[in-house]
């Protein structure tokens, strides 16, 4: 028996039930089939075929960029625009971002200097960003965290004073605008995530948003081994290209992701609505975009509320509703991190109470209004907290 069962608010709903922070958004199967047929007929599998030129051109109109590198997931475009920008020494980041932000610059052999966020928009505090920078430094990869814009004026001034490039980790950001128009087109480059748990989904997938024609040839020779042509090898490059598969897909999922960003912000706004009164619950606020893509729902537990994040997460499973702690552990607690200086819990106390405090609702297109009343319910008549643990 589940000794937690006295703490249950509503009943328990039959498994089937169960409310993820996401489930991917796919387009309906049958639209895809006409696709595979031109894939089977072409026998095109990989190398630049015809979708994967398709899908960069449709993405560079949709999304307002110039010019944009399919990738097979959001991490190898990371790694990969390191290598693009010859990336060495130290790059300044955040803590609080997923695990594959910093992977990306071990990867490099490059070394993470962690720089403590906003306390509003949970992303790199540009005002902490001059006190960590030495000679080592090279670049600052920030994130735009939950899809919320970074302030990327203030750190592009810190780059340009100091001859630093600027990688922005945008794996959240697909589609979010500011009054400039798109977010990507900030930073030397920023890379895209299309991972299933993504707004836009190829399965999996990525990017990197480049502003001009020849960075876009750098990349596109690093991510096919380097080569230029059949005989001519330019750099140590890696195999990074997004498939046919993949590509084709992305080309469907496009013709319906305005519906679905359209759902996501109604569950957004129905959420603020039934949360507005609840004491000690704060839902995290925008960052000054025109356009926000509502990728995740974080509300902040704060002192007022009757339970600690831990309990609320833990009274959330016991009713199925599977939310998520996102960003904790901060990355700077890994063990591959958490000796280096920068990581200390004293440089980085705004990103531990983020850690210890946020939590992500369930936001997804096919989220019905009962199911955000159902979450609603749990955090507006949580149960008792039982001891102080
Ligand atoms: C998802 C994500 C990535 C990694 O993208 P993949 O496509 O899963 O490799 C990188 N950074 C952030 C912030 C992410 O959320």
């Amino acid at each position: 028996m589940n000794p937690n069962s006295t703490l249950r608010t509503v009943p328990a709903p039959p498994h089937d039930e169960r409310l993820y922070v996401t489930q991917p958004h796919l387009a309906p199967l049958a639209e895809f089939i006409p696709y595979l047929e031109k894939i089977w007929s072409s026998k095109v599998l990989t190398n630049g075929g015809p979708f994967h030129q398709q899908l960069e051109a449709a993405l560079c109109e949709y999304l307002g960029v110039r010019h944009l590198s399919l990738f097979t997931n959001g991490t190898l475009a990371l790694v990969t625009a390191l290598q693009a920008l010859r990336i060495t020494g130290e790059v300044i980041t955040t803590p609080y971002s997923f695990v594959a932000t910093a992977h990306s610059l071990l990867w490099n052999g490059v070394k993470p200097v962690f720089v403590d966020i906003d306390p509003h928009t949970l992303n790199i505090d540009p005002g902490k960003i001059e006190a960590a920078i030495t000679p080592q430094t090279t670049a600052i990869m920030p994130v735009h965290c939950y899809g919320h814009p970074c302030d990327v004026d203030a750190i592009q001034s810190i780059a340009d004073n100091y001859n630093l490039k600027v990688i922005y980790d945008a794996a959240h950001a697909f589609g979010v605008e500011r009054d400039d128009g798109s977010i990507l087109n900030h930073g030397d480059l920023a890379i895209l995530s299309f991972h299933a748990t993504k707004v836009f989904n190829t399965f999996e997938g990525g990017a990197i948003v480049c502003p001009d024609a020849k960075t876009k040839q750098r990349v596109d020779h690093l991510k096919n081994f380097g080569y230029v042509d059949e005989v001519t090898v330019v750099a140590p490059g890696i195999n990074g290209k997004m498939s046919e598969i993949n590509a084709a897909f992305g080309l469907l999922q496009l013709r319906h992701i305005d519906e679905a960003l359209t759902r996501r912000k109604a569950i957004a706004a129905q959420y603020r609505a039934l949360l507005r009164d609840v004491k000690g619950i704060r839902c995290l606020g925008d960052a000054g975009e025109k356009v926000a893509n509502y990728a995740y729902f974080p509300v902040i537990v704060e002192d007022g509320y009757p339970l600690t994040r831990e309990q609320l997460y833990q009274a959330f499973r016991d009713c199925d509703i599977i939310a998520r702690r996102y960003f904790y552990p901060l990355i700077s607690d890994f063990p591959m991190y958490r000796g280096l200086p920068s990581a200390h819990r004293d440089n980085l106390p705004v990103a531990a109470n983020a850690a210890a405090r946020v939590l992500c609702l369930p936001i997804y297109p096919s989220l019905s209004d009962a199911d955000v009343e159902r979450v609603v319910s749990v955090v507006a008549n949580p149960p008792r907290a039982i001891g102080n643990d």
